[in-house]
């Protein structure tokens, strides 16, 4: 992990944003996604990861896939340095060796800055402790992702609920919970006693009252803006914070400050 980032001077900051037009050379697809970004007012953004990429599955990619998705990741990050904060993906279904040496490979030796868990591995897993150990002594910030799915989640899919227990098990360690829209109001109330845990604003297109409701529920320091670009467009989900009945201080928490927070970005006071 590099020296400290320096806080944009103006703009958003998007905490979930993926590299996933596998249609378009690396370049393109970069240059297409910050120019929508600089659009919709997002001045630097949290790369997740091509997922596509994983190989054997996307849900359970072997150590050659991870390798293969991070490294795409480092390469946006070494290109566009000024714009990406990646974070390493990781399957903890595979060895815990593996897992542990590409943090060492990505993150302490490399430019990447948190960890991504997807739908590898249910949150409730012991699999997942060794890691999170690794990231407390780190100090680095965690992405994982939530959804209560109207016909069931995957396999290994998590839960607000599952993430709040894996919060528990791991009170140090910041975990940003992805997907309000998602995860809806029961997963913000799944989440209210994790003081440890954020939740995006990212999943399905926005709705009058939910960001209203996580701002509520669990403050205005707990809320922070994400798209999922590009399963989902930067101004629509920008817009979603733009419209939502907030007091000016806390949407710049939710647009800004919150992410800066958690990045340990230097020259922000949130
Ligand atoms: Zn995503």
């Amino acid at each position: 992990m590099n020296a400290k980032l320096a806080a944009p001077r103006n703009g958003y900051i998007d905490v979930h944003t993926h590299l996933f037009k596998g249609d378009l050379p690396q370049e393109e697809e970069m240059d297409l996604s910050l120019r929508l970004a600089t659009a919709a007012g997002v001045a630097l953004q949290i790369e997740l990861g091509n997922l596509r990429l994983g190989t054997p599955t996307f849900a359970r990619p072997d150590p050659e896939g991870i390798a293969k998705v991070n490294n795409h990741t480092i390469k946006a990050v070494q290109r566009h340095p000024d714009r990406f904060v990646g974070f390493c993906y990781l399957n903890p279904a595979n060895p815990v060796s593996a897992s542990l040496e590409e943090m060492e490979r990505c993150i302490v030796e490399g430019p990447l800055r948190g960890l991504k868990f997807e739908i590898s591995v249910n949150a409730t897993s012991p699999l997942m402790d060794p890691i999170f150990e690794r990231a407390r002594e780190l100090g680095i910030p965690v992405l994982h992702h939530a959804w209560y799915n109207m016909e069931g989640n995957q396999e290994h899919e998590s839960t607000a609920a599952d993430v709040a227990h894996l919060a528990r098990r791991h009170p140090e360690v910041t975990i940003v919970m992805a997907h309000l829209g998602g995860a809806r109001e029961r997963g913000v109330q799944d989440i209210a006693d994790c003081p440890n845990v954020l939740v995006d604003t990212s999943g399905s297109y926005p709705e009058a009252g939910h960001v209203e409701y996580a701002v509520r529920r669990l403050g205005a320091r707990r809320v922070v803006y994400g798209s999922d670009w590009p399963c989902r467009d930067y101004a629509t989900q920008v817009g979603r914070i733009l419209g939502a009945d907030l007091k000016p201080e806390e949407r710049d928490l939710v647009l800004r400050g919150n992410a800066a927070r958690v990045l340990g970005l230097e020259g922000v006071h949130a």
